[in-house]
């Protein structure tokens, strides 16, 4: 039989089939289309080592000294301003893959900046540690020796984690094979920082993005080819964890699911947005920050103001905080896998206005710049310790002042009528015999502390029964 080319036969499974074709591929895993575009306002200096993941340190005092600290899989981390251009290039301790940071991390007397590197490559394989020192803005290596190292055969990504209910810190390593470590980090006793492991996860298959957010407790992690899961980000919270979006039918995401971002507000109303990198579409994608994650849209950073688009990002970043004028209401950071116009393997990181992003969306995405990052893990804490607390009269006690927070005023009750407003380590004399209660009261400029301990301080002749106690200490 002779068709006539020109003629369209109608065949009722036929037209079925490709109806249902229709419907599929716009919702489908690899042609999910954007809701907006939008185009960045600064890229960084590009770099022929490859960029991976951002991470954004807010200045304590000038927002515009505010920095990127990126990652060159092959070289280590490189720091640039918020005009792009580099600040410090750290090529002598390994390829760092991911990167993320803290602040007020307790590391000897201070409170540091913490930024944790994913330092990836065989045989090196460990998580790198810096402090930002805002003086210089320079990064400068904590790693103690021997580093972090885990289990897993390839640090692959990491993200940091500060709990609200115990203020500790942590760092969550993921990796090739799907199992994400959680080590507890902490300084070693020499002004260096180390950790302990406290959990795996097997999230199932290869997992790097991963982000924590610091209010909720909750975890975010990247399965790569799967989608987006939420675990608890408490140590104790086992593996119990729920799916919030996935690369398959229904979903928004495709393949690879890459880094995970979550802009912070001050608001019950509107708590701000999950962001991911769908790096298969090379879009990002906005979830409601509360449970359960809603998708909110898609977007992607086309050319313009004389900066080219984003192509298969991996990681990314956003933050809620005024950065000067040129970011004044926040900004969205995103690696580009292909810095343009040149095409030589270059890449970068482009930064776009959070302003710019808000009105992609109806109604408006939140804006909020009263979030203020810095203060996480910032928790007024009055402790102390004393070299000895029994003993006969006269009994000369150094107190060791062991408070966190940024503390202005402090004021010692040694129990014996005696005082110091020392925030140092005041040295006290008893010279009656008995218990004294020491009490301790911390003051600063956004909360205060308070602590006593009855009976602390016994002097008199030497009671042995206490031995242990005393030996315990
Ligand atoms: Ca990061
Ligand atoms: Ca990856
Ligand atoms: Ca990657
Ligand atoms: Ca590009
Ligand atoms: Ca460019």
């Amino acid at each position: 039989m002779v068709k006539n080319k020109g003629q369209v036969q109608f065949h009722p499974v036929l037209a079925v089939i490709l109806l249902a074709g229709l419907i599929l591929i716009p919702t489908g895993a690899f042609y999910a289309l954007a809701n907006f575009s939008v185009s960045a306002t600064v890229e960084t200096q590009a770099f022929a080592g490859d960029h991976d993941d951002p991470a954004i340190w807010i200045h304590p005092s000038i927002p515009a000294q505010s920095m990127v600290i990126g990652t060159l899989k092959g070289t280590g981390l490189a720091a640039y301003n918020m005009n792009g251009t580099l600040v410090q290039l750290v090529s002598q301790d390994g390829g760092m893959n991911n990167v993320d940071l803290r602040y007020n991390f307790p590391l000897g007397n201070q409170r540091i900046d913490l930024v944790v590197a994913a330092n990836r490559f065989s045989p090196i394989n460990t998580l790198a540690m810096y402090r930002v020192n805002p003086n210089t803005r320079k990064l400068e290596n904590v790693t103690a020796i021997p580093p972090i190292t885990p289990t897993v055969s390839e640090v692959y990504g990491t993200c940091m984690y500060v709990s609200p209910d115990t203020n500790k810190y942590y760092a969550f390593i993921t990796s090739k094979e799907g199992l994400v470590e959680q080590w507890e980090l902490f300084d070693n006793g020499a002004g260096k920082v180390t950790g302990a492991l406290k959990r795996t996860i097997d999230v199932g298959s290869q997992t790097e993005g991963c982000v924590a957010d610091d209010v909720s407790g909750d975890f975010y992690a990247a399965e790569e080819d799967v989608g987006i899961w939420k675990y608890g980000a408490e140590p104790g919270d086992g593996s119990a964890r729920t799916a919030v979006d996935s690369t398959g039918p229904g979903g928004h995401l495709t393949a690879d699911v890459e880094g995970l971002a979550i802009y912070y507000t001050n608001k019950n109303s509107d708590p701000g947005y999950l962001l991911a990198s769908s790096q298969g579409a090379s879009e990002y994608v906005i979830y409601e920050r509360r449970s359960p994650n809603n998708y909110i849209a898609t977007f992607d950073i086309v050319p313009g103001n004389g900066i080219d688009g984003t192509f298969r990002t991996d990681g990314i970043d956003v933050t809620n905080v005024f950065l000067g004028p040129a970011f004044s209401q926040g900004v969205f950071i995103a690696h580009d896998g292909e810095d343009e116009p040149d095409d030589d393997g270059e890449t970068n990181f482009k930064l776009v206005p959070w302003s710019n992003i808000v009105t992609g969306t109806t109604p408006p995405l939140t804006i909020d710049t009263s979030w203020d990052p810095r203060l996480v893990g910032r928790e007024m804490v009055a402790n102390f310790a004393a070299n000895v607390t029994c003993g006969p009269a006269p009994l000369t006690v150094n107190f060791t002042n062991l408070s966190t927070g940024e503390i202005d005023k402090c004021l010692w009750l040694f129990g014996d009528g005696g005082h110091s407003a020392s925030c140092d380590n005041p040295t006290h004399t008893y010279t009656e015999d008995g218990r004294y209660t020491v009490s301790l009261a911390v003051i600063g400029p956004a909360s205060d502390d308070f602590t006593s301990r009855p009976g602390y301080i016994e002097v008199g002749d030497f009671d042995t029964t206490r031995l242990p106690l005393i030996l315990a200490q």
